[in-house]
């Protein structure tokens, strides 16, 4: 619930730091849309914002966006930062920044949560989730919002319940400039694969929002204008079969409401290949793409990584399934397991042409802070603490060798005529299983139309015109034109140009092998 009854009143500047490029931030499709600029709104810092009490002004600037002015500075009294290890500097940066202007800083979210070391710098830490340690935060900026002698640290020991979170403030984030639009219903997941920090940092009995909040949660991203797709951060959709179950038939009845403007999209184990019921209902709620952490093909591997689940049906036949619902699978994919053997590059392009996944993220292992795969990297001693690499851990094939697979992986997969290949099957096999929309006056409207005529000449002139693959798109191309499918053209246009123009910049080394790597991270700081 929203603090009540401070008379005091706070003006807090949120400020949430840049991203450098990265394979699943999609920058380069950005000059292709109609003024996209940034990934998606932080859930996270908007909570905060929304939860502040209501007559504490509050400023919300995305660094993806904008920088954080003088300006911005000279009219707050405290400063909210909140990111993920990979924002690590540029958080350190917007802490430097605000103390020049005498302010308190305080950073909450996953990166502090996990490893509170990496910011000696902050006044203020909160640890762990929205909870007490919030309530403790604004009672003391209230009392006094001067900087403190040395750093707080304030620990979320009492969560408040999902049930009572407020809205996110959307209305402070320019929605319509962002790729994706995201929505939360549930924090947690109960597997508890060797690499992931999920379970540890949310628990592994996830925690719920209600359905009606999602409702009242799309209701207001409609009306701050999202457009497009809405991305269910969930750590895993399915994390509470129930809970997805209970909520499937609210979304539905909200996009009749709405006329199916918005496509759904969420992550999810892969074990949701054997709920038929669940992907029916997905189905119709308008769910396009599921992001699956596939992680590797070799079941030796999957063991190993205590990623079982993934096995509970076969792989390939998994992401038909998913695929015969007529929705995309993404996927993610480690290179550098203690399990990979020299073929295991051969092997993952043997898999991604097998499976037809257009999109993959593909990463070469790293630790993170409170993981099993930490602790046992430690035991072990290879942990490798040089930012000048492109992962933390000391592999068991040679650095080199893991590092050169990778990028042999990102330049076959992603050459033009592989990667179209591989969308003209979604075309035919999985686009063609999406629910069937009644027409509405919502797709129909003019703002709707223009946005898409907007996209399709600056895709004809960028890529079909100035475009190297410009033969490759106009086989695709033409082929959906025929059929008079231009969302089946759009959209895989604009996802094929990132990942081309990436992976062209990952196989020769100017783009990180792991989004979690630090090398090359130095570029985007600080934000000035
Ligand atoms: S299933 Fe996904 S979210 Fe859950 S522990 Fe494994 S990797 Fe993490």
């Amino acid at each position: 619930m929203r603090v009540e009854g401070m008379e005091t009143v706070r003006r807090i500047l949120c400020v949430f730091p840049r991203y450098t490029s990265s394979f699943g931030t999609f920058e380069y499709s950005y000059p292709l849309t109609d003024g996209v600029r940034a990934f998606m709104p932080p859930q996270g810092l908007l909570l905060i914002a929304a939860y502040l009490p209501a007559n504490w002004p509050v400023r919300f600037v995305d660094e993806n966006l904008r920088v954080a002015t003088k300006e911005d500075f000279e009219w707050a009294d405290a400063v909210f930062v909140s990111g993920m290890h990979i924002q690590r500097q540029q958080m350190n940066d917007i802490c430097r920044r605000a103390h020049a202007f005498d302010l308190a800083v305080a950073i909450g979210g996953p990166s502090v949560s996990a490893c509170p070391d990496y910011y000696p710098s902050f006044d203020y830490l909160h640890v762990g989730e929205l909870g007490d340690a919030t309530d403790d935060l604004i009672a003391r900026l209230a009392r006094d919002p001067s900087r403190p002698p040395q750093q707080v640290v304030l620990k979320t020991n009492d969560r408040v319940a999902m049930t009572d979170f407020p809205i996110p403030a959307y209305e402070l984030a320019e929605v319509k400039r962002y790729f994706l639009s995201s929505i939360q219903y549930s924090s947690g997941c109960p597997y508890q694969c060797e690499f992931c920090d999920i379970p540890g940092l949310y628990g592994r009995n996830p925690r719920l929002k209600s359905p009606q909040q999602i409702i009242a949660e799309l209701d207001r991203l409609r009306e701050c204008g999202a457009t497009d797709t809405v991305y269910f951060v969930d750590d895993n959709f399915i994390g509470n079969r129930k809970a997805a179950v209970d909520l499937l038939p609210h979304l539905i009845e909200w996009q009749k409401r709405t006329g199916y403007v918005i496509r759904l999209a969420c992550e999810a184990t892969l074990n949701i290949a054997k709920r038929p019921e669940i992907l029916e209902k997905m189905r119709e709620a308008f769910f396009v793409t599921i992001f699956c952490g596939i992680e590797t093909p070799d079941p030796e591997a999957l063991k190993a990584m205590h990623k079982d689940h993934n096995m509970m049906v076969p792989i390939l036949e998994g992401v038909r399934t998913i695929n015969s619902y007529g929705m995309e699978v993404v996927s993610g994919i480690i290179m550098g397991l203690d399990t990979d053997k020299p073929e295991t590059g051969e092997a993952l392009l043997a898999f991604i042409e097998e499976s037809k996944i257009p999109l993959l993220t593909i990463n070469l292992l790293q630790a993170l802070p409170k993981t099993p795969l930490w602790d046992r990297l430690e035991r072990e001693n290879r942990l490798v603490h040089d930012e000048g690499r492109d992962s933390n851990v000391d592999f068991l094939l040679p650095y080199d060798q893991v590092l050169a697979s990778w990028r042999k992986c990102m330049e076959i997969a992603y050459q033009p005529e592989r990667l179209y290949a591989r969308f003209q099957y979604q075309c035919d096999f999985t686009y063609a299983n999406k629910l069937k929309l009644p027409a509405s006056a919502q797709q129909a409207s003019w703002a709707n139309i223009k946005r898409g005529l907007i996209m399709l000449r600056k895709i004809f002139w960028k890529v079909g015109i100035l475009g190297d693959y410009r033969k490759v798109f106009w086989k695709f191309a033409l082929g959906r034109l025929r059929r008079g499918d231009l969302e089946g053209l759009i959209g895989p246009a604009l996802i094929a140009h990132h990942l081309i123009m990436f992976a062209r910049a990952a196989s020769v080394g100017q783009q990180n092998a792991s989004n979690y790597s630090l090398r090359l991270r130095e570029a985007s700081v600080p934000a000035e």
